[in-house]
């Protein structure tokens, strides 16, 4: 048992360092027979790297199920055994990480509900303290970078070595096309920040429903993600949990087997010249682009002084309506989105205010 054990973390050891990673198991461990069997249709895809069920569910409302708890955990050894796949659960507090070692799970993440507290985040790292384990942390559920980094902070100051990044949305009021938004600019930044920490995409928590689950795949793997969770289930329309966004084992191959899987690099020189030429554009457009802004604001300033010497506001809505109504037409046209010309002006029309107030100061 000891040399089974010995060889799974060094199983754990070399996936830690494989793209893509790809993870996936029920939103929650339901009963032996579900978990088993789903863990075995997942292994027959020959595409799954690790199994995952929740175990204890932070559910939002009282009365819903509440994950199997601990009597879960033997399945899900008998599911690696059977399989070969290694197990990850997430966990919240100090009792749940001491029955998850008890039974040999593999890996442990933290949830959403969890990044975003830090007494609980700080329990599951004192209880981790001695402990040689990959963690896995997710985004916390309201859009805060320093929360996520508060909980990969505590959890590194504990000793573990092998953390993880999950990108899994964020959650906002009302109806949205996702369950939770991605944020896409979240995500990339939390990779800017942590360049030597693997990040995994789990599209079935930011979409909610499988409809979208591919696209949203697509998008991390295009923007250099190192992996992938999706919540997988024998027979989804019954699960106890998050029915809607999961999908069969079979499925879950279709998607695998359509997605275009893009490499970070390539060693081709002629490849090298053609990208270095383009990115040379780039940076000149860059210091035009800056040059025209530095315009822009000193014409802002001008006004300003005349504002000033007539005692005017600085904010004139009816200006600023005419202005942002003009560039979204001419973005039109240009192929430019509403979205990005209405964030673009709005910042450079603060800024110019901003310019504008300090000539209306002085
Ligand atoms: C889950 O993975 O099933 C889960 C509860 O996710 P999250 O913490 O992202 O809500
Ligand atoms: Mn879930």
């Amino acid at each position: 048992m000891q040399t089974v054990e010995a060889n799974m973390k060094q199983k754990v050891q070399e996936l830690w360092g494989k793209r893509p990673l790809i993870i996936s198991g029920p939103c929650s461990a339901e009963t032996e027979e579900q978990l088993v069997q789903t863990a075995q249709q997942l292994a027959a895809t020959g595409k799954v790297d690790m199994l995952r069920a929740g175990i204890w569910k932070p559910r939002t409302k009282p009365g819903l199920f509440e994950g199997i708890g601990a009597k879960g955990l033997p399945w899900l050894q008998h599911a690696k055994k059977l399989t070969g796949l290694p197990t990850a659960v997430e966990v919240a507090t100090a009792k749940q990480v001491e029955d998850a070692l008890t039974f040999d799970v593999d890996v442990l993440w933290v949830g959403a509900r969890t990044t975003v507290n830090p007494f609980s985040v700080q329990e599951v790292a004192d209880a981790l303290r001695g402990v040689d384990i990959p963690v896995l942390i997710k985004n916390p559920i309201n859009p805060d970078l320093e929360l996520w980094t508060g909980a990969v902070e505590r959890i590194a100051r504990a000793g573990i070595q092998r953390i993880g990044l999950i990108h899994r949305g964020f959650s906002s009021y009302g109806n949205s096309e996702y369950r939770n938004a991605p944020m896409w600019h979240l995500a990339i930044e939390m990779k800017r920040r942590n360049p030597n920490m693997i990040i995994i995409n789990d599209p079935s928590h930011i979409c909610g429903k499988r409809d979208n689950l591919l696209e949203t795949a697509q998008r991390a793997i295009d923007l250099d993600f190192d992996g992938l969770m999706i919540e997988s289930h024998i027979d989804p329309d019954q699960a106890w949990s998050d029915a809607k966004q999961q999908v069969t084992p079979t499925r879950l191959k279709e998607m695998l087997d359509a997605i275009i899987w893009r490499k970070e690099d390539v060693a081709s020189e002629s490849y090298h010249e053609a990208l270095e030429k383009l990115r040379q554009q780039i940076n000149h457009l860059d210091d035009e682009l800056m040059q025209i802004l530095s315009h822009r604001m000193k014409v802002a300033e001008r006004i300003g002084q005349y504002k000033k010497d007539n005692n005017i506001t600085i904010l004139q809505t009816n200006r600023w309506n005419e202005i942002l109504d003009r560039v979204v037409k001419q973005g039109e046209n240009l192929g430019l989105s509403n979205e990005f010309i209405t964030k673009y002006f709005d910042a450079v029309h603060m800024e110019s205010i901003n310019h504008q107030k300090k000539v209306l100061d002085s």
